[in-house]
């Protein structure tokens, strides 16, 4: 099977200047000139073209995109049906604020969202700008549902950038170092992280939470359980069996609003149109951004009717929420997801993508841990023989793919756990070719 999409650009890697060339290095000095220094960049080429698995920079250099722009061109980035999708649009109407004068596009996307998320109950849908802004439209609408107080949110949990979020998210540096204080009401349990759980099961991870949710919050007081199926930003950990399950029924079981934050995991990218489905989850609310429009800024909260429904008339919204272009992006991208049968690129890509690895790390003991589903694939690199986070053979290793032409992203609480976000259009001989790449970076970093 192979994605269905007509490349227009040439799918190689291909180097013609050093990395980053002379372009891209000028580009880089007026960036520091001109652009906060808060706003990091992992990788300073500066990319003009960009299509089925390949980014092209200024100086002409082609680049294996291994990152998808965070779990975001899932379609392939500037897929031509989104395109023209988004330029017949823009060329009717750019904006005209659905809450002053609506339009059907921003309908016929709720339509699609209740139609692909899990369950076959009544739903209903907001749609917003960022995946921040869904978490916090999720938290409002269960907060004005229940009409309780506090947000339970998991260890090594990723949840934006926003106050609310900020104080969501577990990670100090660089998310929410310096920037408190944060928003109260928040409470952070253990996850299940198989890896560092010294063989504790999932049922038994839910237990430990759980009972400090009853002992330290009151489950009574508790308007929302807010988690990542499988936790991104926190090192694309899959938690162990039934752990997932377990806390989606101890929400149910006591009045909790159950949301999956599926804002990276969506659309997909794991094997299944949406993670939870993986052990047959279904979540009371769900939040969608990155995968949802190809790259147009748009984000989702889906959910019970009874729930959604709750909010009074006018008490959800926003300018640019459901702009009329995203939304245009969103219909095409999703119909390219149905015609395709795009979870089953997703599994494919993992059936390349694992076996390999495996092979890596009975030749590389640093790595300690293969795990992920789906295109949303990470290795943990430990120091050999022990459980100590390899950050520095991370950053060494997302190095030497940089330089040699393959975009990769680093994650993880302790900043060790390399990760691969393909697009689901990714030639398979440029996946190979990536995973050479890398294999020569471990060659080349524990020499
Ligand atoms: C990226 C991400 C967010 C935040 O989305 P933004 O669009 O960057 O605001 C929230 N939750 C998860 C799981 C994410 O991966």
């Amino acid at each position: 099977m192979t994605a269905v999409v007509h490349h227009e650009i040439p799918q190689q890697r291909l180097l013609v200047t050093e990395i980053p060339g002379p372009r891209s290095v000028a580009l880089q000095a007026r960036k520091t000139q001109a652009v906060s220094n808060g706003v990091g960049v992992t990788l300073p080429i500066y990319v003009v073209r960009a299509g089925g698995g390949v980014l092209i920079d200024a100086d002409g250099n082609s680049f294996i995109d291994m990152g998808s722009g965070i779990a975001v061109t899932t379609v392939g980035n500037a897929n031509p049906d989104v395109v023209r999708a988004v330029q017949e649009q823009v060329a009717d109407f750019t904006h005209t604020c659905f809450m002053v004068t609506p339009y059907a596009g921003y309908v016929e996307v709720c339509e699609a969202l209740n139609r692909v998320t899990p369950g076959d109950h009544e739903k209903r849908s907001a749609l917003l700008n960022s995946g921040a802004e869904a978490i916090e439209n999720a938290v409002k609408i269960a907060r004005s549902y229940t009409r309780r107080q506090a947000v339970v949110v998991l260890e090594h949990g990723y949840h934006g950038r926003t106050n609310l979020t900020m104080g969501m998210t577990a990670k100090s540096m660089p998310y929410k170092h310096s920037f408190g204080p944060f928003a109260p009401e928040v409470y952070r349990v253990p996850a299940s992280y198989p890896f560092r759980d010294r063989g504790l099961k999932g049922p038994e991870m839910a237990e430990i939470a759980t009972t400090r949710i009853d002992r330290e919050i009151g489950a009574e007081n508790v308007a929302a359980i807010v988690m990542e199926p499988i936790l991104g930003e926190g090192g694309f950990i899959v938690p162990s069996p039934g752990y997932y399950k377990a806390m989606a029924d101890y929400a149910k079981a006591n009045g909790i609003v159950f949301v999956a934050d599926e804002i990276q995991s969506g659309f997909c990218r794991t094997g299944d149109w949406f993670a939870s489905e993986f052990e047959d989850v279904v979540p009371d609310l769900i939040t969608t951004a990155k995968g949802i429009a190809d790259g147009m800024p748009l984000a989702a909260v889906t959910g019970r009717a009874e729930i959604m429904d709750a909010v009074h008339p006018g008490g959800l919204g926003g300018t640019y929420g459901g702009n009329p272009v995203a939304c245009a992006a969103a219909l095409a991208a999703i119909d390219w997801m149905e015609r395709n049968d795009a979870p089953a690129l997703a599994r494919q890509i993992e059936s390349v993508m694992i076996p390999r690895l495996r092979e890596l790390a009975l030749q590389f003991p640093a790595i300690g841990d293969i795990r992920g589903r789906g295109a949303m694939i990470a290795i943990e690199l430990v120091k050999p023989g022990t459980m100590d986070p390899n950050t520095e053979l991370a950053a060494a290793l997302n190095k030497y793919c940089h330089q040699h032409g393959v975009v990769t992203l680093t994650t993880g609480t302790y900043g060790n756990v390399f990760r691969f976000l393909p697009p689901l259009t990714m030639p398979l001989p440029l996946l190979e070719e990536a995973l050479g790449i890398l294999q020569q970076g471990f060659e080349e970093a524990t020499r």
